[in-house]
């Protein structure tokens, strides 16, 4: 009788926790869409001086990349190093984020549960050159000069926070696997067809819009590509129009395909990676 009473009960949570699990996500993200709501015009007045990006959404498409951006922000600890804190930081950082994901259901980049912003480029390790931004096991590092430099147009083709969220979502996807989206994964199986034999080139001496960083190794083709994508999307479909169509496919949004009004989103599919280290050169 006993191990009926136990076995009803096992079988009774593994039925039910998964219903709990998502009745309690719906909670919390109802709980902070109220939280968000009453800060949304600051975060709007931030997002909208930086991100040419943002400012191309639709207005639902706006509040969906700001609440995505709050919820991102929200779900981590920004610690600063050499550098004041300050409101902003922690918002254009999450935003960064946001556009890399924009089109994919999983945006949070779970697993990194800490970001770090230094003043400006920094050593790491044992290597001489100066950094910009990186990747590891311990979270994701960024200066923030560069990280301004990039966001403001100033360095043409370099957005190391692209750069970096570009490492981190394959980190997410192919190492830790702590958060996979679906698209993503599958997706990338045919970016890399397309990706593969153009980085084999790069690596004999191949030259093209991407730059000689690109060729270092395959993470960092991967994230040069994501920097290009958004940076200067009209040469790089130029140049490399299969490419720029399978990036386009793998992050389920085209930069080329905005038009007032019009929603970012290309489709929508049911469906290595980051590099520990990241070059100062992005
Ligand atoms: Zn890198």
């Amino acid at each position: 009788m006993e191990l009926v009473v136990i076995s009803s009960l096992v079988l009774g949570i593994l039925l039910l926790n998964r219903p709990v699990t998502l009745l309690f996500q719906r909670l919390y993200t109802r709980h902070q869409f109220k939280k968000f709501i009453a800060r949304e015009t600051f975060y709007h007045s931030v997002v909208s001086r930086y991100l040419k990006y943002y400012n191309r959404l639709n207005l639902e498409e706006q509040r969906k990349f700001l609440f995505r951006t709050w919820l991102f922000q929200h779900s981590r600890n920004f610690h600063y190093i050499e550098v004041e804190a300050a409101a902003e930081m922690p918002i254009l950082v999450s935003a960064v984020a946001v556009q890399l994901t924009f089109g994919l259901e999983k945006f949070k980049l779970s697993y990194f549960d800490d970001i770090f912003i230094l003043r400006d480029d920094y050593h790491y390790g044992f290597y001489s050159r100066p950094f910009m931004g990186h990747v590891d096991q311990t979270g994701i590092y960024l200066s923030w000069d560069n990280f301004i430099k990039g966001i403001s147009g100033q360095t043409p083709n370099c957005n190391v926070g692209l750069h970096e969220m570009g490492h981190a979502l394959t980190y997410v996807n192919f190492i830790t696997h702590t958060e996979e989206d679906r698209h993503f994964k599958s997706e990338f199986t045919n970016f890399s067809k397309v990706a593969r034999p153009i980085f084999t080139s790069m690596q004999t001496g191949a030259k093209n819009l991407l730059g000689d960083y690109a060729a270092t190794n395959y993470h960092e083709f991967w994230a040069v590509s994501v920097e290009l994508f958004f940076e200067n999307p009209v040469q790089f479909r130029h140049e490399l129009p299969e490419l720029y169509e399978a990036m386009a496919r793998v992050l389920n949004q085209d930069p080329l395909n905005f038009t007032t009004g019009s929603t970012t989103i290309i489709r929508r599919m049911d469906s290595s990676p980051s590099a520990t280290k990241t070059s100062a050169a992005g």
